[in-house]
């Protein structure tokens, strides 16, 4: 064909990450047709959505078959009985979020990578190590990328001192908090050292809330716009993917205050010319049930299931608070993100688990050169087969 291509698609560092996990556990199955693996690798949950929220789902469902309440295309922002339930999500965590600034999507990964779109060829700064999604979406549009370096010194959050003497003029900064795939949370103090800093550049913080629903711990944000100042450089985006379960279903959302002015333009104006001309909307019955899962009586049950994974996660975290291995995450969120023994790498780490003890988890460095001494095990298993890894642990850790 004799047409151009997007040749930023060639910058793209080629993952290899769950297909080389893919083929070493298939050939060690081959290899071993008895051995019964234990899979804490994927960031994916298990149970079951709540009933409340089947329940919804399944009305709208009838609604949309029958003449009276049948319903064609959504708003494409989000139904107004979402969008205010959103923002009285936020009213519960104590800060203010109009329904108008909430925009409804199928899911945070889309967002994140879609709004890219609105921003123009900035430095960016990301996190190493760090969910793929905000570097491949900027190497997509070409953008410079600067990454500041989580390390065990800074506890996997690196601080805007860690950019070191590098002169910062309206950079956009991608944040995730509690952090997959370190698991470890910013609290006030540190989100607010960047808030300031954000305010002080003229930078924009993309921050990414996916594992809000995982915070227990006192004086960890459960949103960027606790911090003072954040209204004036945030966007978060959030989902309802960890928190009620929905990868399955696609349902997230994104806070555009109308604050957040460039040169007199609204960035909310730009997302919604954005989302009016290129998405058509999050389906009727998967809003009813991301409504339902909103209500107090859906709030309870999804926190029923996300207690479940964080009692998964404790007893990894105990075995290794008993072994003095070094790691964080595991208290707010699904994710423990340990350091290799000395002398290992992360895939020679993968290797050791899965030939001595038949437990499969994920390489650091699948997640960036940060990550390359650490491996992430998820809590998203069952109780049965989390104590079960953590008995085999104990005889190779
Ligand atoms: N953000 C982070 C940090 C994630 O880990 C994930 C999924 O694993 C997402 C966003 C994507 O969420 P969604 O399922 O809403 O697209």
């Amino acid at each position: 064909m004799n047409i151009k291509t997007n040749t930023n698609f060639g910058n793209i560092k080629e993952t290899y990450l769950f297909s080389e996990i893919g083929s070493r556990v298939r050939a060690y199955e081959a290899a071993n047709p008895d051995a019964k693996i234990i899979r804490m690798g994927i960031g994916d949950v298990t149970l079951p959505l709540p009933k409340i929220v089947v329940d919804a789902m399944v009305k709208a469902c009838e609604e949309m078959g029958d003449q009276a309440t049948f319903r064609g295309y959504p708003p494409e922002y989000g139904y107004g009985f979402l969008r205010d339930k959103i923002s009285i999500h936020y009213a519960n965590l104590g800060v203010t979020v109009d329904p108008e600034s909430v925009f409804v999507s199928d899911g945070a990964k889309s967002d994140l990578g879609n709004f890219v779109d609105i921003l123009g060829n900035n430095n960016v700064i990301i996190p190493d190590p760090v969910y793929p999604v905000y570097v491949d979406s900027n190497t997509m549009s070409g953008n410079n990328i600067t990454f500041i370096n989580g390390t065990r010194e800074n506890g996997f959050l690196p601080m805007p001192s860690d950019l070191g003497d590098k002169d910062v003029n309206g950079a956009v900064i991608y944040l995730c908090s509690p952090n997959n795939p370190t698991g470890a949370v910013y609290d006030k103090k540190s989100l607010t050292s960047w808030v300031d800093f954000a305010v002080k550049t003229g930078s924009l913080i993309i921050y990414d809330s996916a594992y809000e629903a995982f915070i227990s711990e006192d004086d960890i944000p459960h949103t960027i716009y606790e911090i003072p100042g954040a209204y004036e450089c945030a966007v978060e985006i959030c989902s309802f993917s960890k928190f009620a379960g929905f990868t399955g279903v696609r349902c997230g959302w994104t806070v555009v205050p109308d604050s957040l002015t460039v040169g007199g333009t609204h960035l909310a104006a730009l997302w919604k010319r954005r989302q009016a001309t290129k998405f058509n909307g999050v389906s009727y019955p998967v809003q009813r049930a991301a409504e339902a899962a909103l209500t107090d009586e859906g709030i309870e049950a999804c926190s029923k299931n996300i207690a479940y994974y964080k009692e998964n996660a404790k007893l990894v975290t105990d075995l290794l608070d008993e072994k003095g291995i070094f790691y964080t995450g595991g208290k707010n969120s699904p994710y423990v993100w340990l350091e290799c023994p000395e002398g290992y790498d992360s895939w020679a780490f993968f290797d050791k688990l899965l030939n001595e003890v038949q437990v499969v988890g994920t390489p650091g460095e699948g997640f960036g050169k940060g990550g390359d001494r650490y491996f992430r095990l998820t809590a998203f298993g069952s109780r049965e087969n989390t104590i079960e890894a953590v008995e085999r642990f104990k005889r190779t850790l």
